[in-house]
C-alpha cells in the first residue's frame, strides 16, 4: 500500500524512524509521499527520500497554506519553487505539494490574501512543469475549485484528508482528481465522508495517514504514523464494502497513475 501524506521528514519521528521503516517494509507498504510545508524544509524532505534504502520514499515541494508567516513574497516564492523543482539533486518531486487554502484556520482579509496568492502562483508552477498536486483544503473548496477550473491541471492531483461534501467530491472528480482518505474515516461520527467513501468511484481513492496529524480513532491523542494505514485501509474498506486487498491494490493503482509512479 501506499501513503500518499506522511510528514515523516518532521522532528517528532527522529528517534525512530528507521525503525518505522523497517516495519513499513515489513507490513507490505510500496511506498510513503512526504509533502514539504514550508522552504527550509525542502532540503530536509529532499535529503530523506535521497537516503531511503528500506522503502521508496518520493517528495513533494510546496508552501503550505497554514504557515503564511513564514513564507517569503510571491515573486521569491516562485523563483524559488521552480528552481527546486527542476534542480533537485534526486530528480523530480512527483507533485507539488503541500499547497491550498485554509479558511478554518483563524485569518484575516491579509492572511487570505496572501494564501490565494501563493496558491494560484503553485498552480501555475505545477501546470508550467506539467506535476499533479497535493491540495490541503478546510472551509475553501469552492474557491480551490474555481481556481482549478481556471488553470486546468493536465495531471490533476491529490485532495489531502478530503472534508468537503459529495458535490464538492464530484466535482474533484471530473477535474481528473482522487481524494486523500485517512484517520477522520475511522471515525464513527463522520458520516458525510462515509457516504462519499461509497459514493465515488473505486478510481478515485488513495489512502493516507496525514501522520503525525489526524490519529485514527483507534489511536486517539497518540502521535500518529504511517504503521496505522493498514488498519485504516480495514475501516475504509469495511465502510466501502469491497475486500481489503481490493481497495488496496486499487488505490495504489490510483496513487500510482496520479503521481506518475
Ligand atoms: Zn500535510
Amino acid at each position: 500500500m501506499i501513503d500518499t501524506h506522511c510528514h515523516l521528514d518532521f522532528p517528532v519521528f527522529d528517534h525512530d524512524r528507521p525503525s518505522l521503516l523497517q516495519q513499513a517494509k515489513e507490513s507490505g507498504f510500496e511506498g510513503i509521499i512526504i509533502p514539504a510545508v514550508v522552504q527550509k524544509d525542502w532540503p530536509r524532505v529532499i535529503r530523506l527520500c535521497e537516503q531511503s534504502n528500506l522503502i521508496t520514499l518520493n517528495f513533494a515541494l510546496g508552501l503550505h497554506p497554514c504557515f503564511v508567516d513564514q513564507h517569503v513574497s510571491v515573486d521569491e516564492a516562485e523563483l524559488a519553487l521552480n528552481e527546486a523543482v527542476l534542480h533537485s539533486v534526486t530528480g523530480r518531486p512527483v507533485a507539488v505539494g503541500e499547497i491550498g487554502l485554509d479558511y478554518f484556520i483563524d485569518s484575516s482579509e491579509d492572511n487570505r490574501k496572501k494564501q490565494y496568492a501563493l496558491f494560484t502562483m503553485q498552480l501555475a508552477v505545477a501546470k508550467k512543469h506539467n506535476l499533479p498536486v497535493l491540495l490541503h483544503v478546510r472551509k475553501a473548496h469552492d474557491e480551490v475549485l474555481k481556481c482549478l477550473r481556471k488553470v486546468r491541471l493536465p495531471k490533476g492531483g491529490i485532495v489531502h484528508a478530503f472534508s468537503g461534501s459529495e458535490q464538492q467530491a464530484a466535482q474533484y472528480c471530473e477535474l481528473g482528481f482522487v481524494l486523500g482518505i485517512g484517520g477522520s474515516a475511522t471515525y464513527d461520527r463522520a458520516k458525510k465522508l462515509a457516504r462519499i467513501i461509497r459514493q465515488v468511484p473505486l478510481e478515485s481513492l488513495v489512502l493516507e495517514t496525514d501522520a503525525p496529524d489526524i490519529p485514527p480513532a483507534f489511536s486517539r491523542g497518540e502521535r500518529n504514523t504511517p504503521l496505522n494505514l493498514p488498519r485504516i485501509a480495514q475501516k475504509i474498506a469495511e465502510i466501502r464494502g469491497v475486500n481489503v486487498a481490493e481497495l488496496v491494490q486499487q488505490t495504489s493503482t490510483n496513487a500510482k497513475r496520479v503521481l506518475g509512479l
